[in-house]
C-alpha cells in the first residue's frame, strides 16, 4: 500500500514494520556488491555497497546478522563491477524502477531520493587493502550523477579508522558530503570483549574515534541490547559516557550518536532486544552526561 503523503520525501515517517526495512538483506537482482535498503537511520533510501563479500569482520559480536553458515558467492571485491552496479542502481531508483518492486510498495517515492551511498556489508568495510579507491569510486559515481546532496557514509566498527588507506579514503569522503558512522557499544574492555568479542583492544577502539573525530565530526552508533535478560548495567553505562566525554575533551567533535537496538533473529539467543521506552531511558541518561544529541531507534 503506498503511503498518502504529500510533503516533503525526506520528512516522510518511515514505518518500522516495512518490509523494506525489516529486511535488510544484502542482495539486489542479480548484483554482487550493491544493494539497496529503506533505513530509518539514513532517514530514507540508503544504496549499500558490500564490501565484504567473503564475509570476514574483525569483531564477532553477539548480535551479528550476517550468515556465515552460507559460502560467499565471492571473496574478491572487483571495483569495476561494483562501479557499473552503483550506476545501474541509481539509475534503477531516479527512475522510478525501484518503486515497483513488491519489497519496495510501501515505500513509494522514498526510493527516488537517495538519501546515502554507504559502505557497509558482510563484514569491516574498512578491512579492503584500498579503500581509498573504492571511496573514490563511489565519490566520482555520486558526482557524475549530481547526487549533490547523498552523503557518502562510511558503517565502520573503528577497528581500522587509522589505516593509511583508511585515512586517505575518509579525506576524499570529507570532500564528497561524507559521514562517518562508528561503533561504539561499551564503555570498557570488559563489555566490549563480552559484546563485540573482537581481538582488537578496546583501547585502540576509542583511540581511533578520537582521532577520527579530530579531523571532522563523526556519528557514533551504539546498539544496546539485553544480555541473559540483563540491560547494560549503570556502572557500564557511566563508562561509555565517560568514553563519549574523553573523545569530545581531546577536541573531537560527535554530531549525533545513534542508539538502536536488536531488530532481527540474533545468533545467540541470550542476546535479545531492548524495549523501546527502556532504550528512551538510557538516551536520557547519555544526554544528561554528556550534552549531546542523542537519537533513538527502537
Ligand atoms: S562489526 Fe558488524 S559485521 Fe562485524 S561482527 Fe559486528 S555486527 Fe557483524
Amino acid at each position: 500500500m503506498r503511503v498518502p503523503y504529500d510533503g516533503p520525501v525526506s520528512e516522510l515517517p518511515i514505518e518500522s514494520h516495512w518490509r523494506s526495512v525489516l529486511d535488510h538483506s544484502r542482495s539486489y537482482s542479480d548484483f554482487t556488491y550493491v544493494y539497496p535498503v529503506v533505513s530509518r537511520r539514513s532517514r530514507g533510501l540508503s544504496i549499500g555497497i558490500n564490501l565484504n563479500p567473503d564475509k570476514v569482520c574483525n569483531f564477532d559480536c553477539v548480535y551479528c546478522e550476517v550468515d556465515r553458515k552460507t559460502p560467499p558467492l565471492t571473496r574478491t571485491v572487483n571495483l569495476l563491477q561494483v562501479r557499473a552496479e552503483l550506476a545501474a542502481l541509481i539509475a534503477i531508483a531516479s527512475s522510478g524502477e525501484l518503486a515497483r518492486d513488491p519489497k519496495f510498495s510501501e515505500t513509494g517515492s522514498l526510493t527516488r531520493e537517495i538519501r546515502d551511498i554507504a559502505f557497509s556489508g558482510d563484514g569491516e568495510p574498512t578491512m579492503v587493502h584500498n579503500f581509498d579507491e573504492c571511496a573514490q569510486m563511489a565519490a566520482d559515481i555520486r558526482r557524475a550523477h549530481h547526487l549533490d546532496a547523498t552523503k557518502l557514509v562510511l558503517i565502520t566498527d573503528a577497528a581500522g579508522l587509522d589505516k593509511q588507506s583508511v585515512r586517505r579514503g575518509l579525506e576524499i569522503m570529507d570532500r564528497n558530503n561524507g559521514e562517518i558512522w562508528a561503533k561504539l557499544d561499551a564503555g570498557t574492555a570488559e563489555y566490549f570483549a563480552q559484546v563485540n568479542r573482537s581481538a582488537i583492544r578496546f583501547e585502540r577502539i576509542v583511540a581511533n574515534l578520537t582521532l577520527t573525530a579530530q579531523e571532522r565530526p563523526i556519528v557514533i552508533q551504539s546498539l544496546f541490547l539485553r544480555l541473559y535478560g540483563g540491560i547494560m548495567p549503570d556502572t557500564e553505562l557511566g563508562a561509555y559516557c565517560d568514553r563519549l566525554t574523553g573523545i569530545t575533551e581531546a577536541g573531537g567533535k560527535i554530531q549525533e550518536v545513534h542508539l538502536y537496538t536488536v531488530a532481527r533473529p540474533t545468533p545467540e539467543k541470550w542476546a535479545t532486544r531492548l524495549e523501546g521506552p527502556i532504550l528512551e531511558s538510557i538516551a536520557e541518561k547519555i544526554r544528561q552526561r554528556t550534552g549531546l544529541p542523542v537519537a533513538t531507534f527502537a
